[in-house]
């Protein structure tokens, strides 16, 4: 994911298409592994702002991973906007800005924390996925089972049993 910005590193104002597609490795992210099945897409325009170069373009790719609840494999897509800054090494650099040596700026570190702040905070294979049975362990969205799950939270037991309602 090396860019060459030598054609624009002179110039205010000037800027760069950058579009390619790479593999990436597989991640193992709180747990949780990411298997990606198709390269990381990139498209997008590096521009030369003066003392910093800003990156901004889109992200495609996609993985599957197990659902939470069903513990089923699934595969879904990632898209995202992207936009990064960077400075050369000699610049005075902040903490959000990257920085680069030389000519060539490295798009990869940034775009794999954007894909790791871009994944979903619960893996479900849907919305409506019914997860596994407490009791049997049967998948409820292939199949139904006749277990009595006992959902009831252990201190409304409690209360139930004070006041007698049954
Ligand atoms: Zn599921
Ligand atoms: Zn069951």
């Amino acid at each position: 994911m090396n860019i060459d910005i030598s054609g624009i590193a002179k110039l205010y104002g000037t800027f760069l298409d950058v579009h390619f597609s790479e593999e990436i490795e597989n991640l193992n992210y709180s747990e949780q592994k990411i298997e990606f099945t198709s390269p990381v897409n990139v498209s997008g325009i590096i521009t030369n702002l003066g003392q910093i170069f800003i990156f901004e373009g889109s992200v495609h790719t996609s993985f599957k991973t197990i659902c939470d609840r069903c513990l089923e494999e699934y595969q879904s897509d990632l898209d995202f906007n992207i936009s990064e800054k960077f400075a050369n090494e000699q610049q005075n650099n902040m903490d959000d800005i990257n920085v680069f040596h030389g000519d060539t700026i490295d798009l990869k570190d940034a775009i794999l924390s954007n894909i790791i702040l871009n994944l979903p905070l619960r893996f479900v294979c849907s919305e409506n996925c019914k997860g596994l049975c407490s009791v049997c362990g049967n998948n409820k969205n292939i199949k139904k089972c006749d277990c009595k799950e006992d959902n009831i939270d252990p201190r409304l037991e409690k209360l139930k049993s004070l006041f007698k309602i049954n």
